[in-house]
């Protein structure tokens, strides 16, 4: 049995007619750059994520981008954010010439530790930047609670979490911003890159309108300098049909996630402490991703890839590891969850139509190499 990380092909097979008509309904209008299916597009995601306001933009990476760029953070100032998550984060924050400090994670959640952020705050801090790693939200009570106290913006890097819950509250909808990318491997993927910021403030909403068409309003005139961060009427277009699947696709995850728990429990592989099962301590997890903890973590890679199950680590080197971040000054030891997790963690096929056999055949082989 050949097992891959994610089966986009099977997604298009159930969803190819749909598909199918509404990129040809883009090339009859011959409406390629924002517009109304860009419109369309926004409204639904708003709604989704129970926000006022919704700005389509290039990528998830571009949604962070902008959302700094609004508040003028730069040269100066600090970010505080998770060293635990994809480069963009950092990336973003170090673009825009501020300083990423790095707060440590929670090990349970893999989510940035709200206890600790407050030590992290000096007065050069003008955000958070949370992310709801692997589709669960991060502790935002604390967070926002903590912003409030120290007048901070919050930004929640929301790319792997779309219709993630936290309290009853989707993902996005509590802080100042909630970024979202259209990536092919996240839960909502379009035809190739795009991304999302939502707010409930509307003059925030139409300062990135503007940033994300080089800062022109009215055309032409510039008040600020903004770039070219606008989504394409093709990826709209997509979304918007993959959009009507989503609650679908996520109880597909959530059953898989909750049937690969059960496997491992009955393999006597949880009792014996040789593998840790994700912890959901949120609403409504969307299972981006199912990562588990495991001893001799790379050899068992080996052990998977040698039966064709394909796995991944989400992610090998935290942020304040990476060269590109020696400047900042960081050593090995100062975010010692985060560089446990980098170390013990392995993200297995989760994705929605990984059938039961499937699940049993991965815990099957894991069981084999750790027995
Ligand atoms: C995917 C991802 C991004 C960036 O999204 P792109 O659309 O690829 O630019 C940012 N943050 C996290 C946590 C992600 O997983």
């Amino acid at each position: 049995m050949k097992i891959p990380m994610l089966d986009l092909k099977a997604q298009y097979r159930g969803i190819k007619s749909e598909i199918d008509s509404a990129v040809i309904e883009v090339f009859e209008s011959q409406y390629f750059i924002l517009g109304p299916k860009v419109k369309e597009c926004e409204a639904a995601i708003a709604e989704h994520s129970n926000c006022s306001h919704a700005v389509g933009v290039s990528s998830g990476t571009d949604a962070l981008l902008i959302a700094l760029m609004a508040e003028e953070i730069g040269p100066g100032d600090e970010v505080i954010t998770t060293p635990y998550t994809f480069f963009s984060t950092g990336g973003s924050i170090a673009r825009m010439g501020a300083r990423p400090v790095f707060v440590d994670i929670d090990p349970r959640t893999y989510n940035i530790d709200p206890a600790l952020i407050e030590a992290a705050v000096t007065p050069k801090t003008k955000a958070i930047i949370p992310v709801d790693l692997y589709g669960q939200s991060a502790d935002m009570d604390p967070i926002m609670e903590i912003a409030r106290r120290h007048n901070l913006i919050v930004i929640e890097d929301a790319a792997q979490a779309l219709g993630a819950e936290y309290k009853g509250r989707r993902a996005g909808s509590i802080p100042h911003y909630g970024c979202f990318s259209f990536f092919p491997s996240k839960n909502l993927g379009g035809a190739g890159d795009g991304g999302m910021v939502v707010t409930n403030d509307e003059q925030r909403a139409e300062k990135l309108v503007a940033l994300r068409a080089h800062g022109s309003k009215p055309k032409y005139y510039h008040k600020v300098v903004g770039g070219n961060f606008r989504l394409d009427a093709l990826q709209a277009a997509v979304i918007i049909v993959k959009l009507s699947h989503l609650d679908g696709w996520t109880a597909g995850r959530q059953a898989n996630a909750a049937r690969y728990n059960e496997l491992f429990r009955a393999a006597g592989l949880v009792d014996d402490g040789k593998v840790t099962l994700p912890d959901v301590v949120t609403d409504r997890h969307v299972f981006n991703q199912y990562v588990i903890r495991v001893p001799m973590r790379d050899e068992l890679i080996e052990a998977l890839k040698a039966n064709d199950v394909a796995c991944q680590i989400y992610y090998p080197v935290p942020l304040h590891l990476q060269e590109c971040f020696a400047d900042l000054g960081y050593k090995e030891g100062d975010m010692p969850e985060s560089e446990k997790a980098a170390r013990e963690t392995i993200a297995l096929p989760i994705y929605p139509e990984l059938s039961d056999e499937q699940a049993k055949y991965v815990v099957d082989c894991i069981g084999e190499f750790l027995m």
